[in-house]
Parts: C-alpha cells; sequence; structure tokens
C-alpha cells in the first residue's frame, strides 16, 4: 500500500481547471478562436502526467506473463461496427428545444420543459454516438467509415493474428492504449466526459467456464492499481450494473468510480462479455475465430473479460486526489501529493539568486540528473516562488544552489510534502536520489 502524508483537500472543478491551464497540464482546445466545446489540449506536464499514467498501466499489464500489446488503427472496416452492434444500438436518447434549439439527455432532464430557456422540447429519438466520415474522395454510403467509439473492437478483430503470431495459449490477454471518439450529446465536467478520448482497454480471453473466477481477480487487481496513481482506496468504490443496466455483450459488469466534485462516477468498467464479441465477429466476416485448445483437445470461442479505463479520467481522479491545501505561516500552500512515479517533474534545480556561479552549478546539475529524472531548471522569481510553483505542480523534490554550496559543495535538497531540507554533498547527489527513487512510489 502507499502511503501518503496528510492533508488531502477537495478543490473545486474551477480551482482545479484554473491549476491546469496556470501550470501547463491542460488547456482548452483551440482557445484562441474560443474554444472547441469539450476538447482539451495536454500542455506540457500534462502530457508528461498522462505517459507516467499510461506507462503504469502498460507496465501492469505487460509484466504479466500472459498479456501483449497492440496497436490497431482508429478507422476499421465499417462491418467491424454492425457486428459490434454499435450500428445498431450504441445510441442515447435525445430531446431538442423547440424554442432555443438547445438538445439534452431524457435522463439529464427533471421537467418536461427546457432547463434552459422553458420553452417546449420534442419527444425523445435515438442518436447514435458514432463519429461518421469517409474513407477516399467519393462522399457516400458505400464509403462511410466510422471513428472507433472503443479500442476493444480493435482486439478482437486481431485476436487470431495475434495468439498465433505470439505462440499464445488461452488464458491470455491483448493491452491496448488509444483514441476513442463518441458524440456525446451533453459533454462536460472539465475532461471527464468528451468527445475524443483515451482508453487504455485489456481483454482477457478465458476458457468458457473460468470466467467468472477470472472476473473477479481482474476487479480486484483493477481496483487495486490505483494506489500507484496515489489514489486514497476511500475515494474509489465499486457499482455493479443491475440487469436493466447491463449492455447487450455483458454478462456481469462492475464499474470502478471515483469520488468527484460532482459525485461518483465511473473511471473503469469490468465486464464479462461471454463469447458475443468473437462470434459476432465470425458470424460477419464468416471466419473460423474458434481456438483450438491443445490441452483440452476442445475447440471453442473463447469468453471474454473486458477491463476498460479511460485515462483522462485516471488522470483527473489523480489530480483531484493529489490536490493538498495547508496553511504555512499564515498563507495558503497547494501541492499536488502524486507518487514519485506518477510526478511529471521529479526534481528541479535551482540557483539560489541569478548569478554567474550559482547558475553554472545548478544548470549544471541539472544536465547531469535530466537524463535520469523528469528535471527542470528555474532561475525566474524569488526561491519562495519557486517552491510553490513546483509545489503546485507537484514535483517531489527541490534542490538549490547557494554561495555556501560553491564552498562546501553541498546543495539543499526540499521535500515537496514535508518541507523538509537536506544537506547533500553534489558528489552523493546520484546516490541520495537513486535511495529516494528507489522503490517510486
Ligand atoms: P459513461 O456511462 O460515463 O458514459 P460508459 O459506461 O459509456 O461511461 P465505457 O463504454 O465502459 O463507458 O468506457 C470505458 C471507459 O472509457 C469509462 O470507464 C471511461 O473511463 C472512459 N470513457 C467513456 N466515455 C468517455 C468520455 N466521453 N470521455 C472520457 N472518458 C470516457
Amino acid at each position: 500500500m502507499i502511503k501518503k502524508a496528510e492533508p488531502s483537500t477537495t478543490p473545486s472543478m474551477q480551482e482545479l481547471v484554473s491549476l491546469c491551464k496556470r501550470r501547463g497540464f491542460i488547456f482548452q482546445s483551440s482557445e484562441i478562436y474560443g474554444g472547441l466545446g469539450s476538447c482539451w489540449d495536454y500542455g506540457p506536464l500534462g502530457v508528461e502526467l498522462k505517459l507516467n499514467i499510461k506507462r503504469l498501466w502498460w507496465e501492469e499489464m505487460t509484466s504479466h506473463p500472459n498479456i501483449v500489446g497492440i496497436d490497431a488503427s482508429i478507422l476499421m472496416h465499417h462491418t467491424v461496427w454492425e457486428a459490434s452492434g454499435h450500428v445498431e444500438g450504441f445510441n442515447d436518447l435525445l430531446v431538442d428545444c423547440k424554442a432555443c434549439k438547445q438538445r439534452f439527455r431524457p435522463d439529464d432532464l427533471t421537467a418536461q420543459i427546457c432547463p434552459s430557456c422553458g420553452g417546449e422540447l420534442t419527444s425523445a429519438r435515438k442518436f447514435n454516438l458514432m463519429f461518421k466520415t469517409f474513407m477516399g474522395p467519393v462522399e457516400d454510403e458505400a464509403n462511410i467509415v466510422y471513428l472507433r467509439p472503443e479500442t476493444a473492437q480493435g482486439i478482437y478483430v486481431n485476436f487470431h493474428n495475434v495468439v498465433e503470431s505470439a505462440r499464445l495459449k488461452v488464458p491470455c490477454g491483448l493491452a491496448q492504449i488509444g483514441k476513442a471518439f463518441r458524440n456525446e450529446i451533453t459533454p462536460g465536467n472539465f475532461i471527464f466526459r468528451t468527445r475524443e478520448f483515451e482508453q487504455m482497454e485489456m481483454q482477457y480471453f478465458v476458457r468458457p467456464g473460468d470466467d467468472e473466477k477470472v472476473f473477479e481477480e481482474w476487479l480486484q487487481s483493477r481496483f487495486d492499481w490505483y494506489a500507484r496513481l496515489g489514489i486514497d482506496s476511500h475515494r474509489i468504490r465499486l457499482h455493479e450494473h443491475m440487469k436493466d443496466e447491463l449492455a447487450h455483450y455483458a454478462k456481469k459488469a462492475m464499474d470502478i468510480q471515483f469520488e468527484f466534485p460532482f459525485g461518483w462516477q465511473e473511471i473503469e468498467g469490468i465486464h464479462n462479455r461471454t463469447d458475443f464479441d468473437l462470434a459476432r465477429h465470425q458470424q460477419y466476416s464468416r471466419r473460423n475465430l474458434e481456438y483450438f485448445d491443445v490441452e483440452t483437445n476442445a475447440h471453442y470461442i473463447p469468453y471474454v473479460i473486458e477491463t476498460s479505463a479511460g485515462c483522462d479520467r485516471a488522470l483527473l481522479a489523480t489530480l483531484l486526489d493529489a490536490y493538498s491545501e495547508e496553511e504555512v505561516r499564515g498563507e495558503k500552500r497547494v501541492y499536488l501529493k502524486f507518487p514519485k512515479a506518477v510526478a511529471p517533474v521529479e526534481i528541479a534545480f535551482f540557483p539560489l539568486l541569478k548569478k554567474d556561479p550559482l547558475i553554472e552549478a545548478a544548470d549544471k546539475l541539472f544536465h547531469d540528473f535530466r537524463r535520469r529524472y523528469r528535471s527542470m531548471y528555474d532561475d525566474a522569481g524569488s526561491i519562495g516562488r519557486r517552491y510553490r510553483r513546483q509545489d503546485e505542480v507537484g514535483t517531489p523534490f527541490c534542490v538549490t544552489v547557494d554561495f555556501q554550496s560553491l564552498e562546501d559543495q553541498k546543495v539543499t535538497v526540499r521535500d515537496r510534502d514535508t518541507m523538509e531540507q537536506d544537506r547533500v554533498a553534489m558528489d552523493r547527489l546520484a546516490e541520495y536520489f537513486e535511495d529516494k527513487f528507489a522503490h517510486h512510489e
């Protein structure tokens, strides 16, 4: 278990959005043109944070002896989406306001009139959430392709290629990280619900009959994984889909939910998809997608246990949970308590003052360390302000070179959480950090 120092505070979404913009985590897409609704761009720190989350997920999956990765293309044959049931069934209900033309999901409405202007609403109709485009220069029905609404189908259609080429035996899993697109009717809550997002999905193929046991194992393992992002286990919980909530393909489905400022909401789904997907692809492609089990001497279509996590939602939960506020000498200190493996910057290097010999020494350390650790150099503003900036982006350590350093060859290392300072000999700094980062927690 990862221990975190108290205190932790939940910021308002507004506070978090503003910190993300100010410090270069996340910006509104196309902001200079007034922004594009529900699309967000990751800035220098956001992209590092996201990469770290993806790396931790990827390592977790591919360190498993029977799991390999793939990277399928976003555009796929249109029949894939007929086989998967998305063309027919990936719909949300939608109502329009006849007066102001805004659109709503009926389940978001509490009254029969438009919540925005009080106008009359149309009756509900189905709206397919897949983005459509055309392949090639001719814009006709035959050339329709969809932007994938989930990464899972890329795994199912490659199942046989991968199992044969990688010589895998069931039970085995395929892991994939990639973009997915859904034309959500009511996106919102910052990066929580967007129309373009990233998924981290692993589909685990098992013998029919083993599915229920394996489902429980993956459920536990996925729940536990969030501790690696520093997320407090009290702020996540499981929610089981009741019969009427279950997707057409699912025998059992559990959500891992996080306590967002706007309520408990899903960050990952674990589903028992049975043999639905492979059986449907077998039917639509007319290819034999059965697996021959040499141990049991039987042909069957494997069952699939799916773990489907949203990268952006995991990142939002990580930011919210890491956010901490405390009072230090009458002033508010905001810091992000990221685990070291998650922090976008691991070590920041400062000269105490903007003086040549100090700059030179700090810059040298920065160059020595930046290949080994995600590092940053900063000499702008007072040292207090620089510490505050690094606290706000969650940098675990700051190293300061002062005039004394030029005499005794020692630097000050400040710890983000305790604000304690160690005086460390420069020639022992590598060893010092090796020890500090050893367990990468
Ligand atoms: P919701 O009920 O919130 O729409 P869902 O049940 O449709 O989610 P899944 O189809 O199970 O979601 O997708 C798996 C994961 O992908 C979700 O747990 C979530 O983390 C992520 N995800 C799905 N839709 C979005 C979206 N519009 N924006 C960001 N992440 C998303």
